[in-house]
């Protein structure tokens, strides 16, 4: 098996939109803009204790053709759709009168209005690479790229750094999807060769450098293909557990816990699953804080055992890891990865592994291989660098 290098595919998702958009609407797009997907290097439920994360931007992405369209009026289509989608300033100013795919852009178009600028309307057509449901974040693709469009069109000041913010409002308030600010920041901001560290207390990020290609490296992400079980009432669950952990503690959220003042923590709190939930989020801010230094100071393999204490702590302390997603990392482990994860919110979605460059076939061989071996269905492998964020092609 032979591991396709995404990147090369570029121009063909760029063609996709603006054929779509020629086809749908019989004219020529002004223009195109496109988002990437993201995966998150490292720094697992760390978004809602106020802690540090640390993802980077895809070399897949969503591309949207866009042309004014009839004021207060939009029309979409997504080549995922036949049918396209057309809405109003009405239904867009009210959340949820637009559902389903296209409750993404009209999520985009009424935290835009919210925000008082004022929207054009448009006619937009919409291509993607970015694998739909599997945690490298088509959504937060979809809505920036739309984003990046709308502004663009309407010649709208917004700031790159005010972007995330209204994003993350499109999929928490119009959506009803409650996502941190992660997915945003590194879909709109990404920069290519760089992992974003965001401190999800401040949202104050800084670009850390992250070439795995210029050390001789490469990130196999692997898609678990685990179906989601029970993923939103755990992810509840994990919340909860990590807010009521830090009201006992009498911190405003868990990122206030210290490394060095962890076993008296944990010594403050009566059952063990809640130590377990604690001892995750503080031992994975710290990898976070650790992993950055690394990089920082060029020593871009070491980050491995990182990686993959991560996923220990995922699998044992915070218990949100399924078999398939196991088995992958211990493949990857096994066929001479120097680190590997699970990436997301867990049960299920995807792994990510460092490896030498020319070890990406053996690796994605020996995953699909255990695999097979306890007849889960074959899992999809890339490898990916970091790329840069949405913008005008
Ligand atoms: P993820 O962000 O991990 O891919 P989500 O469940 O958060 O998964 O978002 C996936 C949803 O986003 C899809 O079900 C669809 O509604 C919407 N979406 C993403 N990309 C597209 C696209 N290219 N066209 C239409 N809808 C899309
Ligand atoms: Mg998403």
């Amino acid at each position: 098996m032979s591991t396709p290098v995404v990147g090369e595919g570029r121009d063909d998702v760029a063609d996709r939109a603006g054929a779509g958009f020629r086809q749908r609407y019989g004219t020529e797009p002004a223009g195109r803009w496109a988002a990437p997907g993201r995966v998150n290097l490292i720094g697992e439920h760390t978004d809602y204790n106020d802690g540090f994360v640390l993802p980077f931007a895809l070399p897949l992405r969503t591309v949207v053709a866009a042309a004014p369209g009839p004021d207060g009026r939009w029309t979409v289509w997504s080549e995922l759709d036949d049918e396209p989608v057309e809405f109003g300033a009405a239904e867009a100013d009210e959340p949820g009168r637009v559902d389903g795919w296209a409750a993404y852009v009209a999520g985009v178009v009424w935290a835009l209005r919210a925000a008082g600028l004022d929207v054009p309307g448009a006619r937009l057509a919409i291509a993607s690479d970015v694998p739909v449901g599997s945690g490298l974040s088509s959504s937060a693709a979809i809505e920036s790229a739309v984003l990046a469009a709308l502004v663009d069109l309407g010649g709208l000041d917004l700031p790159a750094e005010r972007r995330p913010r209204l994003a993350q409002r499109a999929e928490n308030d119009y959506v009803g999807a409650p996502t941190g600010i992660m997915d945003q920041s590194a879909v709109i901001r990404g920069l290519q060769g760089h992992a974003l560290f965001l401190d999800c207390r401040t949202e104050e990020v800084e670009q850390i450098p992250f070439d795995p290609a210029a050390a001789g490296l490469a990130v196999l992400v692997v898609d678990s293909r685990a179906p989601h079980r029970h993923a939103d009432g755990e992810y509840a669950a994990r919340r909860k557990s990590c807010e009521r952990a830090a009201a006992t503690l009498g911190v405003a959220a868990l990122r206030d816990v210290p490394t060095a003042d962890l076993d008296a923590a944990l010594a403050r709190l009566d059952d063990d699953e809640t130590r377990r939930r604690v001892r995750h989020v503080v031992t994975e801010d710290q990898r976070v804080l650790d992993t950055v230094a690394l990089l920082r100071a060029g020593r871009v393999r070491e980050i491995g055992p990182l990686l993959t204490a991560s996923h220990a702590s995922m699998r044992d302390d915070f218990e949100i890891t399924v078999p398939e997603v196991d088995t992958a990392v211990e493949a990857a482990l096994a066929a001479g990865a120097h680190g590997a994860r699970m990436t997301g919110g867990g049960f299920g979605g995807c792994v990510l592994a460092l490896l030498d460059a020319d070890a990406a076939d053996t690796v994605a061989d020996a995953v699909a291989a255990a695999y097979a071996e306890r007849g889960f269905a074959a899992p999809g492998t890339l490898t990916v660098q970091p790329a840069g964020g949405a913008t005008r092609l």
